[in-house]
């Protein structure tokens, strides 16, 4: 089938290139000039196993049972070793120290108490949770995609006559879905919005031992750092502070103040930064804050379900729209290669969708790939790998 995936983030890359290796034609689309610009390459970068949702095993049960794919596929980017804490704050938590402990034991969730960084802090505790390099994972998908053989269109939105040119169309555009669906003439839904701030700052200058430390104290209105990668630095979040902007509706409500900011990477010194406010807040359970460098903000759109404060869940779900449209939604980084299983198979079972012939692959709805700057053109040694995969799959004469 010919099928069209919209959004290039972790999740769309993923099911394209899952799709195309089993026999399938796909175009990615993306509005934007590069793949994982949005939430994909802005986030807290954790590999969840579930220790951050005392209040959802549902959401621990996901987590965990994505895991293993995650691995085979993305293995590179997955970063053990991290000194991982997980702290309940004394006063204010929603869950107690006790609560949380039968939490980790009944999901079977190994952990080690240690003492307390300061006395704000009723019960620190070590896990074993590794995190993902986003460039590493943005490199790999840019790799799977060129390898399978996905042509990818950037700059390149949905558009209306899709559902003519495809005979599938997966949505994947996470804070623009609802976008995507319009587009579609598809029905919306409506979602909780987070327009995000993430802090960069140094912490390694303080000693070395901070490049592997992530911190999270729960559960509530609290703050967690996590390092950023392989840069050394880490990125902040504050479950109150970080937030600019909170709605419920059909599309994200993006302050004026921060449109130019957002998914444009790290902004070296943003107006209205609320980085200083985060620090005050934070230092408390985080005296080595004091010490920190700043080095700039990111800023993006999460999207949750609404009206879940009270589980804080974070699921991710795969759902056919119509007899031409699958939308994924995503909860966490590790469901990604479950998730695109799971469209793959809501493509297979559609087969009784009337197949049109595939357009001229240079030219859908009139694009081509010369306008459009795909990865293959920055990054030449994925267009090596492409010729050989290509080279392999030719047939002998
Ligand atoms: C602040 C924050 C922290 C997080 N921390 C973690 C964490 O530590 N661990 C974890 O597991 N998860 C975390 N998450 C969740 C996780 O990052 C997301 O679930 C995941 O990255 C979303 O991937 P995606 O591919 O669905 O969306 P995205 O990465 O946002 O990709 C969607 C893409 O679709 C494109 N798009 C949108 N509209 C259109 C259109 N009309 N046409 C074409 N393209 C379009 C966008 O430009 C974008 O590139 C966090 C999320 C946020 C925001």
């Amino acid at each position: 089938m010919k099928i069209a995936v919209v959004g290039g983030g972790l999740f769309g890359c993923t099911a394209a290139f899952i799709l195309q290796q089993n026999g399938h034609e796909v175009h990615l689309y993306e509005k934007n000039g590069a793949i994982f610009g949005a939430a994909s390459g802005i986030n807290q970068y954790r590999l969840h196993k579930g220790y951050h949702y005392p209040r959802s095993n549902e959401t621990v049960r996901e987590c965990l049972q994505g895991l293993a794919a995650f691995k085979r596929y993305f293995g590179e980017s997955v970063i053990g070793g991290v000194e991982r804490y997980y702290a309940i704050a004394a006063k204010g938590s929603q869950t107690s120290k006790a609560k949380y402990l039968s939490f980790l034991d009944a999901n079977g969730l190994p952990y080690k108490i240690e003492k307390p960084m300061c006395k704000e802090l009723d019960l620190f505790v070590r896990v074993e949770e590794e995190r993902v390099c986003p460039s590493q994972l943005r490199n790999i998908c840019a790799k799977k995609m060129a390898l399978a053989g996905v042509e990818i269109f950037l700059n390149a939105p949905a558009y209306k006559d899709m559902r003519d040119d495809y005979d599938q169309i997966v949505v994947s555009g996470y804070a623009g879905n609802n976008d995507i669906l319009k587009t579609l003439g598809c029905s919306i839904k409506k979602y909780q919005y987070e327009v995000c701030e993430k802090p960069v700052i140094a912490l390694n200058r303080i000693s070395e031992w901070f490049r592997d430390f992530s911190l999270v104290v729960m559960d509530g209105n609290f703050c967690s750092v996590d390092p950023l990668g392989h840069t050394g630095w880490h990125v902040m979040g504050h479950v109150e502070h970080a937030i600019h902007s909170r709605n419920v509706g059909y599309a994200p409500e993006v302050p004026a103040r921060l449109k130019k900011y957002l998914d444009q990477g790290r902004i070296h010194k943003p107006i209205g930064s609320r980085y200083q406010k985060m620090k005050k807040a934070s230092k408390k359970y985080m005296p080595f804050l004091d010490e920190a460098l700043y080095q700039g903000s990111m800023f993006t759109t999460r999207v949750v379900l609404p009206r879940k404060d009270k589980t804080d869940e974070r699921p991710t779900i795969v759902e056919r729209i119509d007899d031409k449209v699958i939308k994924i939604f995503s909860g966490k980084l590790g469901t990604a290669v479950e998730a695109a299983h799971t469209t793959l198979a809501l493509v297979q079972t559609n087969r009784r969708t009337e197949c049109r012939p595939a357009a001229p692959a240079a030219s859908p709805n009139g694009r081509t790939t010369k306008t459009c700057k795909s990865p293959l053109e920055v990054q030449p040694n994925y267009a090596r790998l492409a010729k050989q995969a290509s080279a392999a799959k030719a047939p002998r004469p």
